[in-house]
């Protein structure tokens, strides 16, 4: 059985240190907003080289922290993929604004800047790549359109902790306003919950953002504003400050794997692999390939014990909840969620699990 991917062995790998981490929050009883939090966010800031990084409940609220502190708002437009996970669109639509869909680059399935500008109106507010499958976009296009008219960006990095651009990480102040983390716990980096995280180099944004998550509070009982409760609680701050410790040996991991696949695959007749630009250090959350025998391939692999996935397997403008949208156009990004397989990709995998993922996918396609 080889599985989509192995949190048990992880856990195993780092158990005692988790186990101490958990106990240490427990025996101070700083549940909420205490020492645990604050250095993880301090470590995660260091570790992307931004100036702020403020935690919160999830990676869905953090676009919505992001979007809030922009003041995105009713009647403004925020321009972003169909090919991202709902959380992305939803919380454009939280915020009262309305969702622009841009068209994906054919090889790199991420945001095509050269398709971007015709998308610009006057109310479009913020450009939201989406650095899907731990593939950054390419950003300084993205951001030279921004700042010519003037727009801000935040990049949706739910899977891409890690992740660089031209050797800057994703998350770093020079490539977005905002960046938004998630983790979730299958994430490159995953709590063990909910968990989620905003960073910005812009000190205001980020006093915003801190207000937002946390009752609009500047002291105790003193509020500036009404806002919300979305913290992230110090268990989960302790547990993935444990975590980011390994999280470069794990994406080398999963990018040594990553390689063995594209070696395989690259020129196989029927399978069409992500390519790479040389701007990107990827980190894997996901390894995609396309072809035309995907539900033929998936239910062949199952039956060998494989496991897959399907990232995602309905474009956004055809789901039930934006049908109202009435979206044109986008045949390319509609066509490719039927493409699209996600093969087993995680550190803890081994090399000769990776082989029979190959062998076994490599005899179905011929
Ligand atoms: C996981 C994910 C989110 C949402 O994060 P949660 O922590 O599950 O709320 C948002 N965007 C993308 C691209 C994701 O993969």
């Amino acid at each position: 059985m080889i599985p989509f991917l192995d949190l048990k062995t992880e856990y195993k790998s780092i158990e005692s240190d988790v186990n101490l981490a958990i106990k240490e929050v427990i025996d101070n009883t700083s549940f909420i907003n205490g020492p645990y939090k604050k250095k993880f966010e301090e470590n995660f800031a260091n570790y992307l080289g931004v100036k702020n990084c403020i935690g919160c409940a999830n990676g869905t609220l953090a676009i919505f922290i992001a979007l809030k502190a922009l003041g995105v708002k009713d009647g403004d437009e925020v321009i972003t993929v169909p090919n991202t996970f709902i959380a992305t669109t939803e919380m454009i639509s939280a915020v009262g604004a309305k969702i622009v869909f841009t068209e994906i680059d054919k090889r790199t399935y991420m945001m095509d800047p050269s398709k971007l500008e015709e998308k610009i109106t006057s109310k479009t507010k913020v450009i939201l790549p989406v650095h899907l499958y731990g593939m950054p976009c390419d950003m300084s296009p993205i951001l030279d359109i921004a700042r010519k008219h003037g727009i801000k960006v935040v990049s949706d990095a739910a899977q891409a902790h890690g992740a660089e651009y031209n050797g800057t990480k994703i998350g770093s102040g020079s490539l977005s306003d905002i960046t938004t983390f998630s983790f979730f716990p299958g994430k490159n980096l995953g709590a063990y919950g909910d968990a989620g995280a905003v960073v910005t180099d812009d000190n205001e944004l980020a006093i915003k953002m801190r207000m937002l998550i946390d009752h609009g509070r500047t002291k105790k009982y003193e509020h500036d504003i009404e806002a919300y409760n979305m913290r992230i609680d110090d268990i989960q701050s302790a547990i993935l400050d444990v975590k980011l410790k390994r999280l470069d040996e794990w994406n080398e991991r999963r990018r040594r794997i990553a390689e063995k696949y594209n070696k395989a695959f690259e020129k196989v007749n029927g399978i069409i692999t992500q390519y790479v630009p040389n701007y990107a250090l990827p980190v894997y959350h996901l390894y995609v390939i396309q072809t035309d025998k995907r539900d033929f391939l998936m239910e062949e692999l199952k039956k060998r014990g494989i496991s897959t996935g399907i990232h995602y397997p309905i474009s956004l403008p055809d789901q039930p909840a934006y049908r109202y949208m009435n979206v044109k156009g986008f045949q390319y990004e509609r066509d490719l969620s039927k493409r699209i397989l996600s093969l087993p990709i995680y550190p803890q995998m081994k090399d000769e699990d990776a082989d029979f993922v190959i062998d076994s996918v490599l005899e179905l396609i011929n």
